[in-house]
């Protein structure tokens, strides 16, 4: 067994956490407290743990629970669609698995509501499957452990710490592993205040050999997006063209040919909303358009602005940005409707 399991194994054994799904591995137990701890915390989880099981003893008991009776057991727990996912998931093993939960990985992810993380914590707890199991914990000592600086909220950084566990991972014990992991991460490795000088792997850990544990794991801040209310503008000549206008030099789409956009507040936005053609939503990195096409009252541009009469055969020698198709695709499938 390599140094770093070897250590935390070792530490595990006296430091390890006493939750009631750890007293045996029981497969059921074992999911059904994975999928409770998503977004809740331990001690809240236990007691509503053990009456869950107390009332549904089991994958078949789970499987034809009156739905009713299943969101009441969950009360309190909130996210109520995991305990739906729990269900349908449920009647899946029922279905497909001969009322058993499947032992592996791959066939744990076809079932609704299991991740990665759900899926190699089930597989290597209770079928002792060599599988890293990467949740916030693991993210947390295994970018430390490594100094690895990839991006935690990217989805591609999972490959690389589950690359990291699976080098790491006790080939002996992994489930075992996996639980020191998150009790490593929930005890001593936290988030603000590691304390290292207790820690069982701390010789073999490069951050706090450099004193920078704090500055793992990296994750970028999210940028608020600013929303954008604009209008439309729905033009058309007597030879069927519409009129377009190209966006200024500088600033979001520009140089690119739209059909007239006016910015507004959200106020007017609302107020426009009941007379609108159609309303589409494009997501830009920084910004949320929200555009209404309308008929314009009245049609006055500013003579500065570079406008032009465009049939839609023209589109192809302009560049028409992806939310001024949006626009058109709308546009065409009203039309279609009210044939
Ligand atoms: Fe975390 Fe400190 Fe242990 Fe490194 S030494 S794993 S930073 S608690």
């Amino acid at each position: 067994m390599n140094e770093f399991a070897q250590q935390l194994l070792t530490w595990y054994l006296t430091n390890q956490r006493h939750l009631p799904w750890r007293e045996n591995k029981n497969p059921y137990y074992v999911w059904i407290s994975e999928i409770m701890l998503q977004q809740t915390q331990v001690t809240t989880v236990i007691p509503y743990f053990l009456s869950f099981i107390h009332q549904f003893p089991d994958v078949e008991s789970l499987a034809h629970a009156d739905e009713a009776v299943l969101m009441k057991a969950w009360e309190g727990l909130g996210y109520y669609s995991r305990a739906r996912n729990l269900q349908a998931a449920a009647k899946q093993i029922v279905c497909d698995y001969q009322g058993k939960l499947p032992k592996c990985r791959t066939e744990l992810l076809k079932l609704k509501g299991i991740g990665p993380y759900t899926a190699s914590a089930i597989a290597s707890i209770a079928f002792d499957e060599i599988t890293a199991a990467i949740d916030g914990n693991a993210f947390r000592v295994f970018s430390r452990v490594k100094m690895e600086a990839s991006d935690i909220g990217e989805s591609k950084s999972r490959l690389i710490f589950e690359k990291i566990g699976d080098t790491l991972i006790s080939r002996t014990s992994p489930g075992d592993f996996n639980q020191a992991i998150m009790d490593l991460g929930a005890q001593l490795c936290t988030p603000k205040q590691p304390v290292c000088e207790y820690c069982p792997v701390a010789k073999l850990c490069l951050s706090y050999q450099y004193g920078v544990q704090l500055e793992f794991p990296k994750k970028a801040k999210k940028i608020k997006k600013k929303d954008v209310y604009l209008l439309a503008d729905l033009v058309i000549n007597e030879e069927g063209k519409f009129l377009f206008e190209q966006r200024s030099k500088s600033g979001v789409l520009k140089d690119m040919w739209t059909f007239p956009l006016t910015e507004v507040t959200q106020q007017v936005y609302q107020e426009r909303k009941s007379t609108a053609l159609l309303e589409v939503k494009h997501v830009f990195t920084h910004l949320n358009w929200y555009i209404l096409l309308q008929i314009p009252p009245e049609v006055v541009r500013e003579s500065s602005k570079a406008a032009r009469w465009l049939a839609l055969d023209d589109l192809s020698s302009y560049p028409i940005p992806k939310v001024q198709h949006k626009l058109l695709q709308g546009l065409s499938s009203d039309i279609r409707k009210n044939q």
